[in-house]
């Protein structure tokens, strides 16, 4: 194809200048950068005005779709008034606002909101409020310095984030740098660590997690988890019910239960958050992701009134919590969350998506009868399609194979922007797309792999 000049010079710079992440830049340097220009509903544009249906919801922050009016006018009428001061020592208005409507919206129980920019370090919060709360809270307990957490987890990429995760190939390389941490098995019924079957099984992968909580409890300061579906292992969908006994299991343990809500919260699942599926409570919530409607980075870690009270004190007590960011409480972000919340309601998304949802499985279903499809999961609007060298047997695709890397590719000659991960397909498109768009997205998908796949 030939690229307008202005494109070749921002490809030619791109490949000068540029390090993206998660990407091997040797590889990349030989190929063709897609650079976007615009977007549009649930659409990306390029700079040769070609058209891409956004599957990912550029990596699971995008609701409303791009360009969205309300979002923009909100950004706008913020921009007019100012865009950033600090938080430290001083507040502003659309935080204040944002944190009232977030605890308006959160599981109930959750009172006080503390923020940051990114996914990440909402969950670094969540750690560092974990620890310092049980030395305030109860300083002769001894140390609860330490996290449970599921295998395949992922919190992020900084250091505390990664310690809590556990996924090989982007961890294990930083292991010297990492706090020890307890692991336990995921409820990961494809490939049952137990070899059981899900729902004869009753949850039995439970009985081990009880017993590092009874054995660990008095070193544990909190249980690290995704709720519902833990989106960055390939979407590993958990059963219903599980995330309900965790939060049990963390009450009656006395551990702090921090649920990293970055990739479900704000409609991802179907309702506001995750949690609410099973009427749960975190102590400690992170977000991020969705909260600005993929506009913005922003973020918030969520706690209870009753950690909070830990850190109160006369100064010279120094219970302060001594954490924060240059950006903490950015008036654009907030503004812009604010709008978020207000979309949700005007356009009524929640009671938009179920349909959508049910609709989304339904499309889904025809691809497991496909010979390397040996698993598909789904959790609300995020969907994880897992690709087997061998159905019968499970047997994945080696790495090597790229197998998902060769269907992303089909798809994007076909108008369709994925990233797999792995041997998982992931399909999170933003809830405000079309069931058109829906039914275009899962029949380009179904070709792709089609034709990646034979031969
Ligand atoms: C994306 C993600 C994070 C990290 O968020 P960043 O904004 O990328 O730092 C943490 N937890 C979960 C579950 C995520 O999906």
């Amino acid at each position: 194809m030939a690229h307008k000049p202005a494109t070749r010079q921002l490809a030619d710079w791109d490949r000068q200048y540029l390090w993206h992440p998660f990407t091997q830049m040797q590889e990349w340097e030989q190929e063709q950068p897609l650079i976007i220009e615009r977007g549009k509903g649930a659409y990306l544009i390029d700079t040769e005005g070609n058209r891409y249906l956004d599957g990912t919801s550029s990596i699971w922050v995008n609701l409303h779709g791009h360009g969205h009016p309300t979002l923009n006018r909100a950004l706008t009428q913020q921009l007019g008034k100012i865009a950033h001061s600090t938080f430290l020592g001083l507040s502003n208005p659309p935080a204040i606002e944002l944190a009232r409507a977030l605890i308006r919206i959160a599981p109930k129980g959750l009172a006080r909101v503390f923020y940051s920019d990114n996914g990440s370090t909402a969950i670094e919060i969540a750690l560092k409020m974990a620890v310092q709360y049980w030395q305030q809270q109860h300083p002769g307990a001894g140390p609860k310095n330490t996290f449970l957490h599921l295998k395949l987890a992922y919190h992020g990429d900084t250091i505390g984030a990664v310690s809590v995760g556990n996924i090989d190939l982007f961890h294990s390389r930083f292991k010297p740098l990492l706090f020890p941490t307890l692991e336990a098995e995921p409820p990961y019924c494809y490939r049952c660590p137990l070899k059981l079957e899900y729902p004869s099984c009753r949850m039995a992968c439970l009985d081990p997690i009880e017993q590092l909580l009874k054995t660990h409890h008095r070193e544990l300061a909190g249980f690290v988890i995704e709720p519902l579906i833990q989106a960055a292992a390939g979407m590993v969908a958990h059963p219903p019910g599980y995330l309900r006994r965790i939060r049990d299991l963390c009450t009656q343990y006395r551990v702090l239960l921090i649920a990293d809500e970055v990739a479900t919260g704000f409609g991802r699942t179907g309702k506001m958050f995750a949690c609410n599926h099973e009427d749960v409570t975190p102590d400690l919530m992170a977000i991020s992701k969705g909260m600005t409607g993929g506009y913005m980075p922003l973020a918030a870690t969520l706690t209870t009134e009753e950690i909070y009270n830990a850190f109160l004190g006369k100064y010279e007590e120094f219970k302060t919590f001594f954490h924060g960011h240059s950006y903490t409480g950015n008036q654009l972000g907030c503004a812009l969350a604010l709008a978020n919340l207000e979309v949700f309601q005007k356009e009524r998304t929640l009671a938009q998506l179920r349909p959508k949802i049910a609709a989304f499985s339904r499309l889904l279903r025809p691809l497991a009868n496909m010979e390397h499809v040996g698993d598909i999961r789904q959790q609300g609007f995020m969907a994880g399609i897992e690709l087997v060298k061998n159905r019968k047997s499970k047997e994945p695709y080696p790495l090597e194979a790229r197998i998902g890397h060769r269907v992303a590719t089909a798809a994007r000659t076909r108008g369709l922007i994925i990233r797999p991960i792995g041997n998982v397909l992931v399909l999170v498109p933003p809830l405000a797309t079309s069931l058109v768009e829906l039914r275009q997205i899962i029949g380009v998908l179904k070709l792709s792999i089609e034709t990646s796949t034979t031969g």
